[in-house]
């Protein structure tokens, strides 16, 4: 028989604002444990949450982003009792999200239906300390509410994906929108973007969804579709045995590349989800949802667009995967500004979807006027392609740094006279005592100068033409 895939991901997003969602504390990743606490997110009794209108406002640009309707909504308490949430309770939205009914394109065209995008709040992080790190061989547990609070956005797919390479392509699309609003700086590996996997079988051909499990947690891309692939494989191997799949909650083991059941159906939470009482309905109105639209830069489907754009009809194969690693680590700024100064298009793509990305966040430090000068060089011959990626890397080291500079420090350009004269006058001004009793007659004083040229041109400047600049100078 064969078999066909249908995946579900409910993708967790923690907002970028300056503070959690209901206090004023700090929402930041990696500060001291529990220094960002207040009686609010520690759930002290006799506080109240306030709802935070930037949270709000990230929310709403994300699903409008995603081409939901935002609608009136309203928060909800989802009980339960675990250690690292001290109220018992996590404030969520459940039946009146704030943004439903929406979509998500695919690279390839292909639309993944988006069912809710709601907002709730994170919890604490639990640390188990022993053996492994995992909860059954642990001494002890650990907690930090920092964590607990920080607003966070779920993102709800139908269940449209019909394999493991689809899964990624709409994890990675949904990670540059997420990115490209300013909702999220996307992290996976910090956590700033987790995702949950639904995976169920059915036979080609039909139409009925088989019984699912969900694959909590999987915090990159490789992990998501590796995880898909073997749950997709267990679940084929027992329906081929006549054996039926129960419905359950799996954990991923990344270092074993299996998932392993941590929760059936039966033991799941009834959540008691009842009304908040202490917030009013969240209800933006007309006037809101257009501000929010219009404060909203390009998604990045426009932003390839607009890339590809300049290539004509000829972005082919590597170049159409070039643009999309390009805006996806948003350098397509850099890419179209030096396009607009004159450089060829196909050298300005490769060498910042290539060494630029390389370079990771510190590539995307760089100045795009380095950037743009840097490329110049090499479409112009001054630099060769070697060259040009050895100062890319330079540059993206020192960001202060001018490229011309550190390729003449390199010795990687030819001398003319603009270059030597430059020279000369940067060791001048180093050297203000030496060049003072150079001008009032001490001659030896030449020799020195000279020598700090070639070191600073990495001997390129030519002995002759430098003392004569210097007698130039003092003449
Ligand atoms: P829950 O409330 O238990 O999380 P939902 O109905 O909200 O359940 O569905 C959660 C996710 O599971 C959604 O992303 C949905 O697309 C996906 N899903 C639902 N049914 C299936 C199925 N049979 N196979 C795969 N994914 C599914
Ligand atoms: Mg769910
Ligand atoms: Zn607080």
């Amino acid at each position: 028989m064969t078999w066909e895939m249908v995946i579900g991901l409910e993708v967790h997003c923690e907002l970028a604002s300056a503070t959690k969602l209901f206090c004023g504390c700090r929402n930041a990743f990696g500060d001291e444990p529990n220094t960002n606490i207040c009686p609010i997110c520690l759930g002290l009794p006799g506080s109240l949450p306030v709802l935070n209108a930037q949270a709000v406002e990230l929310a709403m640009r994300i699903g409008t982003a995603l081409h939901c309707e935002i609608r009136p909504s309203s928060f909800a308490r989802k009980n339960y009792f675990y250690p690292d949430q001290a109220k018992d309770y996590q404030i969520s939205q459940y039946d009146e999200p704030l943004n439903a009914g929406g979509w998500l394109e695919l690279p390839d065209g292909f639309r993944v239906g988006v069912t809710r995008a709601h907002m709730e709040e994170d919890t604490g992080k639990l640390t188990h300390v022993g053996e492994g790190g995992r909860i059954n061989s642990a001494h002890h547990a650990l907690v930090d509410y920092n964590r607990s609070g920080v607003p966070l956005v779920e993102i709800v797919s139908e269940p449209d994906m019909r394999s493991s390479a689809q899964a990624r392509d709409y994890a990675a699309e949904l990670r540059g929108i997420l990115m490209a609003t300013g909702a999220s700086d996307g992290r996976m590996e910090e956590g700033s973007m987790r995702v949950d996997a639904n995976v169920s079988l059915r036979p080609a051909g039909t139409t009925a969804f088989g019984t699912r499990c969900e694959i909590k947690n999987l915090n990159s891309l490789r992990s998501l579709g590796r995880a898909i692939e073997y749950e997709a494989a267990r679940q084929m191997a027992l329906l081929e045995s006549g054996e039926r799949v129960d419905q359950e909650t799996r954990h991923w083991d990344e270092a074993a590349g299996r998932t392993e059941p941590m929760r059936s159906k039966e033991e799941a939470n009834d959540y008691r989800y009842f009304p908040e009482p202490d917030l009013v309905p969240l209800v933006p109105d007309a006037a809101w949802q257009e501000r929010v639209r219009a404060a909203m830069g390009p998604m990045p489907a426009d932003r390839r667009a607009a890339l590809s754009a300049l290539f004509g009809d000829t972005a082919l194969g590597a170049q159409a995967d070039q643009i999309r690693a390009v805006v996806d680590l948003g350098l397509d700024t850099m890419v179209e500004q030096a396009v607009g100064a004159g450089v060829p298009a196909a050298l300005a793509l490769a060498r910042a979807a290539n060494e630029l990305a390389a370079e990771g966040d510190r590539g995307r430090a760089l100045p795009i006027g380095s950037f743009v000068t840097l490329v110049e060089m090499e479409a112009k011959g001054e630099l060769s392609a070697t060259q040009a990626k050895a100062v890319l890397r330079a540059a993206v080291a020192d960001v202060e740094r001018d490229p011309r500079q550190l390729a003449r420090e390199m010795g990687f350009e030819a001398l003319g006279a603009d270059t030597l004269a430059t020279a000369v006058a940067d060791v001048i001004a180093a050297h203000p005592d030496e060049w003072a009793r150079y001008m009032s007659g001490e001659d030896k004083l030449a020799g020195y100068f000279i020598n700090e040229v070639m070191t600073a041109t990495a001997n390129k400047a030519n002995g002759k033409e430098v003392a004569a600049e210097l007698r130039r100078l003092r003449d």
